[in-house]
Parts: C-alpha cells; sequence; structure tokens
C-alpha cells in the first residue's frame, strides 16, 4: 500500500522536476533576450553619439575653410598695397602684416589636416558600428524567431507533463502532495529519497535509529527530520554495501565509513 504511494511519488517527481525545470526555461527567456535588446540599443546609443561627433568635425572643418580664405584674401590684399606704398616704414609693416596672414594661413592649413584625419577616425568607426549593429540585429531576430519555436515545443511539453501530473495525482494524499511540490521546487528536484546504511541519501545526515526501522517497516510516510524529504528503504542497495564492499561506488564507501565511524 505505501510502496504504490512510494512508486506514485517516484513517478511524480521525474514529472515534477521535469515541469519546473521547463517552467524555469520558459521565465529565463524573456531574460536572454533582453541582454541582447540592451547591447543593441547600448551600440545604437553609441553610432548616434559618433555620428553628432563627426557632424562637430564637418563644422569644424567647415569654419576652419573658411578662416583659411579670409586669412588668404588678406594676404592677397596686402601684397596689392605693396604697389602704392612710398616709404620703407610702409613697407616694413606692410610685410609684416603678409607674413602674419601667410602664418595665420599655415597654421589653418594644418588644423584642417587633423581635423580630416579626426574625421577620417570617426568614419571608420561608425562603419565598424554600424556593421556591428547590423550583425545584432540579424542575431537578435534569429534568436527570437529560434525562441518562439522553443517555446511553443516548451509549453507543449509542459501540457504533456501537466496531463501526466493530473492522471498519478488522484489517490494521493493532498498535504503530501503539497509537501512533496515544495521540497522538489527548493531541492533541486529530488522529493523522495533511500535511505542507506541509516544515512538520509537526500541531505547524507544519519538518522537515528529508531526512525530508521520505522522506515525500514513501511508503513507510514515519513519526511526525512533535517531535509524534509520522503523516505524510504532500499533494502537490497542497503545488502548490496555490506555484502559486496569491493565493488561499492566512492558515494557508497564514503557512506559506509561514516557509518563506521559513527558506531
Ligand atoms: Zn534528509
Amino acid at each position: 500500500m505505501v510502496r504504490d504511494v512510494f512508486e506514485k511519488l517516484k513517478t511524480l517527481q521525474d514529472i515534477l522536476s521535469g515541469k519546473y525545470e521547463i517552467e524555469r526555461e520558459i521565465h529565463e527567456i524573456p531574460r536572454a533576450l533582453s541582454t541582447k535588446k540592451e547591447m543593441l540599443t547600448r551600440l545604437k546609443k553609441s553610432y548616434l553619439e559618433k555620428n553628432q561627433l563627426l557632424e562637430d568635425a564637418k563644422g569644424r572643418i567647415k569654419h576652419l575653410k573658411f578662416l583659411l580664405d579670409e586669412a588668404e584674401k588678406q594676404r592677397e590684399g596686402y601684397e596689392k598695397q605693396m604697389d602704392i606704398i612710398n616709404t620703407q616704414r610702409e613697407y616694413e609693416a606692410l610685410d609684416k602684416e603678409i607674413k602674419t596672414a601667410t602664418e595665420r594661413g599655415q597654421q589653418f592649413r594644418k588644423d584642417i589636416i587633423w581635423e580630416e584625419k579626426e574625421r577620417e577616425t570617426i568614419v571608420f568607426s561608425l562603419e565598424q558600428e554600424e556593421k556591428m549593429i547590423r550583425e545584432q540585429e540579424i542575431e537578435l531576430e534569429e534568436e527570437t524567431n529560434k525562441i518562439k519555436s522553443e517555446s511553443v515545443q516548451k509549453e507543449e511539453l509542459l501540457k504533456e507533463l501537466e496531463k501526466k501530473e493530473s492522471e498519478i495525482i488522484p489517490g494521493l494524499d493532498k498535504e503530501i502532495i503539497f509537501k512533496f511540490e515544495r521540497i522538489i521546487k527548493n531541492k533541486s528536484g529530488l522529493g523522495i529519497v533511500p535511505v542507506k546504511n541509516s544515512v538520509c541519501t537526500g541531505c547524507h545526515m544519519m538518522l537515528p535509529a529508531q526512525f530508521v526501522n520505522t522506515v525500514r517497516k513501511g508503513e507510514d510516510i515519513l519526511f526525512c527530520p533535517y531535509c524534509s524529504r520522503i523516505l524510504y528503504f532500499e533494502e537490497e542497495m542497503d545488502e548490496a554495501v555490506y555484502n559486496d564492499e569491493d565493488s561499492g561506488s566512492l558515494a557508497d564507501l564514503v557512506s559506509a565509513d561514516e557509518i563506521n565511524f559513527d558506531d
């Protein structure tokens, strides 16, 4: 009777842990997408800022070209005045003005070259960012489509599991089911575990001998006092450890050692 309940609970455990896993995955989906969306938003923002830098650089180049033009016109004007001067003093003053205008023109030319290099750098990095944005957009679209079809599959799987769950639940105690569901949700999928060598295999705590005896009888549904998992006694496994010490797994050996130690 209780043995049947244990079997049902083991089946239910598989169904529930599968169900919770899928529910978690469905819950995670929007987060995966939003990370990609955020990245795309950042890229676009940076692109716009850089585009503004390009406009600024273009504006500065335009202004420098205007200043260069002014300086050259000024110099030409002074050079024309050279034809009509009469004194050495006038000549020296004008010559100084021509030199100054020439120097200013040279400085503007240098500034223009520097600004044009700057503009080229910005244009190059804008091209790179544009490419990245396009790639990200494609990736996001692909990811969205993939997730859509995966979501459909997951929802279908979830429905299947819920159907199986509703088939197995009738006849089981409601309060036990309620506790059982909570344990599976909180304890990464395991709600019913065997007692081996007086140890709860869920939390690896040593259980009182009297309590183990009650579990062994298998008349009631008992919860581990430490981790709240439902316990059942697994005789064959238990004997196997004692009878076949050489071929036990490491976990079995550890459990057996613990018992010897505690005894
Ligand atoms: Zn336990």
